[in-house]
């Protein structure tokens, strides 16, 4: 039986592993649907303490990866389905087919990003329509895109995307943004960004194979317009990854799992880090300190049973 298995690594579940590794309690850690979490998708990270010139996203993971394996965590890929109690502590299925037993579980299994939830859009998914600037930024050369949000992903998404676009255009449901100032500043004095307010996609226009434009629908005037484009970038937020959880674990209207200032969810012996039961804060730094304290406590429940 493992000590304690970690769902999920990213930054949480990263730093939980750290401190578990190195309590000589070699944590198994599953790598979930997105090995690596948000920060494999995002470019600079430019507010995480100690990288004064910043750092890059996939390097921060790979970095704390590195560190959580030379104490001795063990990593597989694949993506927990279920789990059971089990006399002394729990059985998680995976997808792959195996089970594993565990006398602790840390959920850090973040969350994903928010899609419209409109037909055309999963039309145009892969072709046109995007949640990741990271990953498909560079298929935009000389071409115009939009970007969907108010946030500070919508923001740094649009600056990333400016290095390939002519033109990026964010498209944002209300009159304010609701990016920090330093982001919003950056944004706003970027040469080839511009805003459409208080405006919603209503549909993803394409010609069967790529995108075209979008149907928007200003929200104050009910007005529709089209406006052509070649790319549509989401930034709407993410949805916590909680599905396999929903009657195991106490989680709330949003889906978010429930955990104490402990870390300790409705189960005893199941403790949850990172975004998964963060609705606040959504930073590197506090999924990192949440991971942390889910590894201490952690810890100290093993302790305490032995
Ligand atoms: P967010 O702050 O939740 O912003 C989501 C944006 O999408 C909001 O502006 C929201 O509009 C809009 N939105 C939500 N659902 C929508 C829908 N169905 N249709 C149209 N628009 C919709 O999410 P985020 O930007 O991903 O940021 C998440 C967290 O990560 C935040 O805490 C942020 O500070 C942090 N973050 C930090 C950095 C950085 O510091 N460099 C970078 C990225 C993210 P409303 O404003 O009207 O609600």
């Amino acid at each position: 039986m493992e000590n304690v298995i970690i769902l999920g690594t990213g930054i949480a579940g990263l730093t939980a592993a750290i401190y578990i590794a190195r309590a000589n309690l070699s944590p198994l850690l599953i790598s979930g649907q997105e090995d690596g979490g948000q920060l494999m998708l995002t470019t600079e990270v430019e507010n995480f303490p100690g990288f004064p010139d910043g750092i890059n996203g996939q390097d921060l993971v790979a970095n704390s990866k590195k560190q959580a394996e030379k104490f001795g965590a063990k990593f597989k890929t694949d993506i927990a389905e279920d789990f059971n109690p089990i006399d002394g502590g729990f059985e998680i299925s995976l997808m792959g087919g195996d089970k594993i037993q565990t006398k602790t579980i840390i959920i850090a299994t973040g969350a994903s990003a928010r899609w419209l939830g409109i037909p055309s859009e999963e039309k145009y998914k892969g072709r046109g329509v995007s949640t990741c600037a990271t990953c498909d930024g560079a298929f935009y050369k000389g071409k115009e895109i939009i970007v969907v949000g108010g946030g500070d992903s919508a923001m740094e998404e649009s600056l990333f995307l400016t290095k390939f676009a002519t033109k990026v255009t964010v498209i944002h449901r209300r009159d304010e943004f609701r990016a920090s100032k330093i982001m919003q500043d950056k944004f706003q004095k970027n040469e080839n960004t511009e805003v459409i307010w208080d405006s919603v996609v209503e549909e993803i226009l394409g010609d069967g194979k790529v995108v075209t434009g979008v149907k928007l629908k200003n929200v104050k005037t009910n007005d529709i317009t089209e406006f052509k484009c070649d790319g549509v970038f989401l930034a709407i937020g993410h949805i916590p990854n909680t599905k396999f959880l929903t009657g195991k674990v106490d989680l709330d209207k949003l889906g978010y799992v429930k955990a104490d200032t402990l870390m300790k969810t409705s189960v005893s012996g199941i403790f949850a880090a990172g975004d998964v039961q963060d609705t606040r804060f959504k930073q590197a730094i506090t999924a990192a300190g949440s991971g942390c304290m889910a590894g201490m406590e952690a810890e100290k429940y093993l302790a305490e049973k032995e």
